[in-house]
């Protein structure tokens, strides 16, 4: 089998596929061997497993869950594991595959990887979704570990989950392995600074921005669609520099103001009320201010200075990519933007901040977590923070000085740039080039 001929991924798997393509359109940006691009076609190793679980009735349902490695040459597989009656094994071999890019993309020692449950967890009580947790990695034991593969937290999966599964990896291996797994909460081993991290790396990509384009916070007007643990970070670090936060949405809707939000009130009515309101809190105590009620739909078409799609996938795609009209787009969720509408937002010369940067915060904080654990220290938040800050602004300038190099989207150059890694380790393994070089 040539590289050539196996340049196509497997054209069963579709979301896969997808995520393929962006691999071939960074491949012409970097310099690496197109043996190193055909290796990262395929998923180094995928279980599928099924797990037995007791009902609090006494009834037993089984559950389909699946492991994926990706690609393992930069350091062990890491990437997290969804709850999600959607789950399907396409899916978590794409996910498994851009973990494998955002782990290269800020340099840190992992390779990609991703897991899931097909399950609606809102259908299973607190003990059963503990015996499904535990059952799962019992399954999966053989196939994890500290130097192997290294799970987190993912949609539909939290702290507690994460503590479960890492108590069931200790009792199999019969020490305690904290190091197994990420996302912990921080008295079982958990870093400081996880909670904010993701929406802390987009701020710092907008940081880097700002010195460029010599901002005056006060003069930004920014719109977040996505009100949960990554949008609310990110909004309340934007607001705490005066950047203005004139838009907001949640699953329900959104709310718009021209003199922009008071962050942390929103913050406290969301959480606290369970309600995005258009408040302005002292205290507890919370009076209603001016705002027009929006649809999330036009929340993405705002005439603001940067959107933040920090919700869902595929929010912006050829329906409604021309009228965007923000000049800068950060991607806080993972794959706001489709394929397909990369193009459009290309050609009106809108700057699109890659989710596989953007959203890199969370598991460079994982792999901090990873490192205290492994280590047997803990480290103060400030320095969770200044390292994070470190890398995440060292890749944002490389990335956006290939980008001008290059003259290619942001998307491309981190693309590129992450594969130039990936590619340099497994080029050191040797290619067909050294091989028939050497006379073999
Ligand atoms: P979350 O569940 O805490 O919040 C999601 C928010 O989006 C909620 O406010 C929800 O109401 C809102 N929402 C749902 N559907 C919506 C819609 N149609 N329009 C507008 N808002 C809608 O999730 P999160 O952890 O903040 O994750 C958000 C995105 O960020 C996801 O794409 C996730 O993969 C990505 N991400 C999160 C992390 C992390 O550490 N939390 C890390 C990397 C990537």
């Amino acid at each position: 089998m040539t590289a050539n001929a196996t340049l196509t991924a497997n054209p069963t798997d579709n979301i896969f596929d997808q995520a393929v393509l962006r691999l071939d359109r960074a491949f012409q940006h970097s310099e690496i061997d197109e043996e190193a691009v055909l290796k990262l076609k395929y998923p180094k190793a995928v279980l599928e497993v099924s797990i037995p679980v007791r009902r609090d009735d006494g009834s037993l349902s089984v559950f389909t869950g699946y492991r994926v490695r990706h690609d393992d040459t930069r350091g062990p597989t890491k990437g997290g594991i969804r709850y999600h009656p959607g789950v399907t094994l396409s899916e978590v071999k794409a996910l498994a595959f851009w973990m494998t890019f955002k782990c290269a993309v800020v340099g840190i020692p992992y390779g990609g990887g991703k897991g899931g449950i097909v399950v609606n967890p809102k259908e299973l009580s607190l003990l059963e979704l503990e015996r499904l947790s535990r059952g799962f990695i019992e399954q999966i034991a053989d196939f994890i570990g500290p130097e192997t593969d290294v799970p987190a937290p993912d949609m539909y999966t939290n702290a507690m989950i994460m503590g479960w599964m890492m108590d069931e990896y200790s009792k199999i291996e019969r020490r305690r392995v904290p190091s197994v797994i990420t996302g912990k909460p921080i008295p079982l081993g958990g870093s400081l600074g996880r909670d904010d991290a993701t929406g802390r790396g987009a701020y710092y990509c907008i940081k880097e921005l700002e010195q460029r384009r010599k901002w005056n916070p006060h003069d930004i007007r920014v719109a977040v669609q996505g009100f949960g643990n990554a949008g609310q970070h990110f909004a309340r670090l934007m607001h705490a520099d005066g950047y203005r936060i004139v838009a907001v949405s949640d699953s329900r809707g959104g709310i718009f103001r021209e003199e922009g939000f008071d962050i942390p009130s929103l913050i406290y009515a969301k959480n606290e009320m369970r309600e995005l309101q258009a408040v302005y809190c002292n205290g507890s105590v919370c009076e209603t201010v001016d705002a027009e009620k929006i649809t999330n739909e036009e929340l993405l078409e705002l005439d603001v200075d940067i959107l933040a799609p920090a919700a869902l996938e595929d929010q912006i795609s050829t329906q409604n990519a021309d009228a965007i009209k923000a000049p800068v787009i950060v991607e806080v969720a993972n794959g706001p933007v489709t394929f397909d509408a990369d193009d459009i937002l290309r050609e009106t010369d809108k700057l699109v901040i890659p989710d596989i940067l953007a959203n890199a915060g969370g598991v460079t904080v994982s792999y901090f977590e990873w490192l205290q654990n492994r280590a047997g220290e803990y480290w103060a938040e400030e320095e969770v923070q200044t390292r994070l800050q470190k890398i995440i602004s060292r890749e944002f300038r490389s990335i956006m000085d290939l980008k001008e190099e290059r003259e290619i989207d942001m998307r491309t150059a981190a693309y590129a740039h992450a594969l130039t890694r990936i590619g340099k380790a497994i080029e050191a393994q040797g290619t067909s080039r050294y091989f028939k070089s050497n006379g073999h």
